[in-house]
């Protein structure tokens, strides 16, 4: 272990050190302590905190008191924001300026060991966590080690250094190892990807590159765009950062980079690595070793010394959103780091989020448009089914209209393979009693039980609880209950019915939840394996199905009337990332199509579906939230709180409300009356929760600014809280 060392002056320095305080202790910022010698921000140790001791990060001094304050004054994650106060003190010794140590509260705890042979962690990383702190509204300390690897609390400095060492020894022996490799073939470039490349080559020349929204239709090239720009930042010695919505989509994105790069190392990073696999992608990723590091979420924190390029890839997925702690998105922190680096960055979607398509809208990005399949391949002809026209039998239209059921068998005679897909998994999403009414309500929540014919229960979504499926009504007695509704699960038996003799496979988070499931059902519809894929909306995503020429959407029509304002902006999506599972192949291209059976034909959203204009989506989309006030031209965020007792809950937030009436900072914020979730008890808690909205980013930050103190102050008069939270730029309102 190494123990903090005393230079010259036994006079101890004052240190300000991040550690895990939750958030309800109130104490967001770093903690004050005294070192024997100089301790440069950046720096890992551990320090007393209460009775234990625990891992901390040596932090920058607060701004002085006369400068800015802490709260972005900026245009926050998305906009082109000034650096914060915190970047602007250079890496010196963590003590406020010009104090000769003769100040120092000499009661404070001393910080016990440092891990010495460890880098520190960079200025920009330091800014990055200051700002989603400040601007998310938790405690700096909460966040920054919320995003270490989790295996760095268990370890002490003095076990550290050997592990370093042996990575190092291990990384070296590697690269002696490794042959000259001969440089893999590139696939040509389309006239649009290299106008592509050449817009990025111009971003990477300015001083601040503007990010660059790549919008690419499936199927376009977006992924040799990536590969190429990061080409060109890897041979100027320069780290290379690469997000992706989830952990399912990794893998192959992955193979793409090792095999184009094999002379580079390549980390992942996410929830699916053991702890010490975490720990060693992460440490090459800070000494520098890691050319490239891809992976969910949480690497947009992923400490790099020499980052190069930011990709984003499908950047309007709504998984770059953490949806508990600090709820920041990922994406758009992705934005203000490579603001705050001086590094280009390029967002990429076929149907891009409407905060980001205003963005270029207004040139604050510079948007580039791939509209063409590579090899100039079609893309799927949309065809819609007007469900209202067809007869039903015992009050129930068929499952699949004749149309479209011809349409399946006619690929299942050419050898060809479909998917079809339902945002619904289980067998039914309720159990139902006709004699006495009873249904299978979960007793903890306000939400239906499930039934999962395969596996006999009846399973609630929300909470877990999970029984096995009566013979009988619980309440009566009656032993014909039966199924309401229709999931993937029954979809799958529905289809082996109508569809004798073809390969029928299931593709969901039940099917796919042991580990190898998703990869070997995957392999089987790549190897030819399967006709049909049934599946949730996990079938549209990424995958690049190579012989499928059609894709049915089942019953996609209840996001055109969900409350959530965003519900069309994510159906669109989806349907198009769906349309785009189709033909990947050029030759196939042509007779590739995509079935939407719909009771809503003529709705606005298909129209442009049909002709695949996103552009013409977009505006339509845009005018109405423009007309509405809602974001992009608003900003919002919400308060929650949850309690056993929905009064508890309604009274800390009426008291919430009452609170920030007379701050200053409310001047131009709305706060309107609290509102129950579309699910408002889930686990016996209730939620409820309350909106705060301006049309200003700026009075929005500040007033969450001044008033996360009082919150914190008025919760211990509210017996029974069990939670709040404060949720900025929420995804669902
Ligand atoms: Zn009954
Ligand atoms: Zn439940």
């Amino acid at each position: 272990m190494t123990e903090v060392q005393s230079h010259t002056a036994p006079a101890p320095h004052l240190v300000h050190v991040a550690v895990d305080a939750p958030q309800h202790s109130g104490l967001s910022r770093p903690l004050d302590y005294l070192s024997e010698g100089h301790l440069p921000a950046g720096c890992l140790v551990r320090v007393p905190l209460g009775r234990r001791e625990v891992l901390g990060i040596v932090w920058d001094p607060p701004p002085a008191p006369d400068g800015p304050t802490g709260a972005p004054a900026d245009d926050g994650p998305t906009g082109a924001p000034d650096d914060r106060p915190a970047a602007a003190s250079a890496d010196g010794p963590a003590s406020p300026a010009g104090d000769a140590s003769s100040d120092v509260p000499m009661s404070l705890k001393t910080v016990r060991s440092r891990f010495d042979p460890l880098p520190q962690l960079p200025r920009p990383w330091r800014t990055l966590v200051d700002f989603a702190s400040a601007y998310y509204q938790r405690g700096t300390g909460e966040l920054a080690l919320s995003v270490l690897p989790p295996e760095l609390r268990k370890i002490d400095p003095g076990t550290l250094a050997p592990r370093l060492a042996r990575l190092v020894r291990r990384l070296d022996k590697a690269d002696s190892a490794r042959q000259a490799a001969p440089s893999p073939e590139r696939p040509p470039l389309s006239d649009e990807q290299q106008g592509a490349l050449l817009a990025f080559e111009a971003a990477r020349q300015q001083a601040r590159p503007v990010p660059l929204l790549l919008h690419g239709v499936t199927g376009s090239g977006k992924t040799e765009v990536y590969l190429r720009a990061a080409e060109s930042v890897l041979a100027d010695g320069r780290q290379v950062l690469v997000l992706v919505p989830e952990i399912n989509l990794t893998p192959q994105l992955e193979s793409r980079f090792a095999t184009r790069f094999p002379g580079r190392r390549l980390v992942a990073m996410h929830s699916g690595l053991t702890p010490a696999q975490r720990l060693s992608h992460w440490l090459q990723a800070l000494i520098g070793r890691a050319d490239i590091v891809l992976g969910t979420r949480l690497s947009v924190f992923a400490p790099l010394p020499q980052l190069g390029l930011i990709v984003v890839d499908e950047e309007h997925d709504a998984s770059y959103k953490q949806q508990e702690g600090a709820r920041y998105s990922a994406r758009d922190l992705a934005v203000y780091r490579g603001h705050v680096e001086a590094v280009p960055v390029i967002l990429g979607s076929a149907t891009p989020s409407l905060e980001s398509w205003q963005r270029a809208e207004e040139g604050r990005y510079q948007r580039v448009t791939l509209a063409r399949r590579v090899g100039d391949g079609a893309l799927p002809r949309v065809r819609l089914f007007d469900m209202g026209t067809l007869p039903k039998e015992k009050g129930q239209p068929p499952v699949l209209a004749p149309l479209v059921l011809a349409a399946l068998q006619q690929r299942l005679e050419r050898g060809e393979q479909s998917l079809v897909f339902l945002n619904r998994r289980g067998y039914a999403p309720v159990l139902h009693c006709a004699d006495c009414g009873w249904k299978s309500g979960c007793p903890h929540c306000s939400a239906w039980r499930v039934f999962h014919k395969g596996e006999r229960t009846l399973r609630c979504h929300h909470c877990g609880f999970t029984e096995r499926v009566p013979r009988a009504c619980p309440e009566c007695g009656n032993l014909d209950i039966a199924p309401i509704g229709r999931g993937t699960e029954r979809l799958e038996e529905q289809l082996a019915t109508l569809l004798p003799g073809a390969r029928i496979a299931r593709l969901d988070a039940d099917s796919a939840r042991g580990k190898g499931q998703l990869e070997s059902r995957l392999a089987q519809v790549h190897g030819g394996e399967v006709d049909v894929l049934v599946g949730t909306q996990m079938v549209t995503k990424g995958h690049d199905f190579r012989r499928v020429t059609l894709v049915v959407a089942v019953n996609p029509d209840t996001a055109l009337f969900a409350s959530d304002f965003r519900a069309p902006e994510r159906l669109f999506a989806l349907l198009m990332q769906a349309a785009g599972r189709a033909g990947r192949d050029a030759a196939e291209a042509a007779h590739s199509e995509m079935w939407v059976q719909t009771w809503h034909p003529q709705h606005p959203l298909y129209a442009t579906l049909k002709r695949h204009d996103f552009v013409a989506f977009a505006a339509t989309q845009l005018a109405e939230r423009r007309a509405a006030g809602l974001p992009p031209f608003s900003h919002l965020a919400l308060l929650r709180a949850e309690a056993r007792d929905p009064a508890v809950a309604m009274a800390f937030l009426r008291a919430a409300a009452e609170a920030a009436r007379p701050l200053p900072e409310a001047d131009g914020v709305m706060i309107y009356p609290p509102v129950p979730p579309p699910i408002p008890r889930v686990a016996g808690v209730e939620r409820l929760q309350m909106l705060v909205e301006s049309d200003s980013r700026v009075r929005l930050q500040r007033l969450l600014a001044g008033w996360l103190p009082t919150l914190h102050q008025l919760r211990p008069a509210h017996k029974g809280l069990a939670r709040w939270a404060i949720d900025v730029d929420p995804l669902g309102i």
